[in-house]
């Protein structure tokens, strides 16, 4: 887990249930051996920060670049996008819901973890705004959504990991255990000029 700030410690109880080693990231050489990270949420700005500062975002661009799975929540999903360090090809509005919704929860139906729904804490959550046609989106809420893959990128505007359901965390898990040549999403970045083009959708 990147560990600069927020609720890693959450996660790495889930990853731990599952049977997983979990390790703080807080520099760039703690990511030797991982076999996947989870960015957690806390603060974009603050979390942004501190990747930049400790050369963790150039560090996290070639970690994923190599295959390896990445699981963004909140926060984390903030940090992945196509602002930040561009890892998937999506764009959130931060604090989406509004104050009067700033924090709720649902059950959420989640593409790809079966057919009962995942109790999902929304914590002054994102949405996803717009997105490629590569991002596979595997849930919505009011029609936006909140949970989506692009390769081995999975990224939630939720926090699943405050919960007793474990599923988010073991699906983050059988992508690090596939190979990263049928986790990755071929062809579909670098078919625009600009790089951008795969983001004229309005989701
Ligand atoms: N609102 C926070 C942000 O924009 C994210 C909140 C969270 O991670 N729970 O960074």
């Amino acid at each position: 887990m990147l560990a600069l700030q927020g609720d890693f410690e959450a996660h790495r109880r889930m990853l731990q249930g599952l049977g997983a080693e979990a390790s703080e990231v807080r520099a760039p050489h703690q990511l030797e051996g991982l076999d996947g990270l989870v960015i957690p949420g806390g603060e974009s700005t603050t979390i942004s920060k501190g990747m930049a500062r400790d050369g963790l975002d150039e560090a996290i661009v070639g970690f994923h670049a190599s295959g390896r799975p990445i699981l963004g929540s909140c926060a984390g999903m903030i940090v992945c996008d196509r602002e930040h360090l561009g890892l998937g090809d999506y764009l959130c509005r931060r604090n989406a819901f509004g104050r009067q919704l700033a924090s709720f929860e649902q059950d959420l139906q989640v593409e790809g973890l079966g057919p009962d729904p995942l109790r999902a804490v929304f914590i002054r959550a994102p949405w996803v705004e717009r997105h490629g046609p590569g991002v596979e989106v595997l849930a919505e809420v009011e029609r936006h959504p909140v949970a989506v893959r692009d390769g081995n990128l999975l990224a939630v505007a939720f926090h699943s990991e405050l919960t007793d359901d474990s599923r988010l965390h073991a699906l983050f898990m059988a992508l690090a255990s596939t190979p990263a040549s049928s986790a990755s999403r071929p062809g579909v970045r670098g078919e625009g000029a600009d790089g951008l083009a795969t983001l004229g959708e309005e989701s």
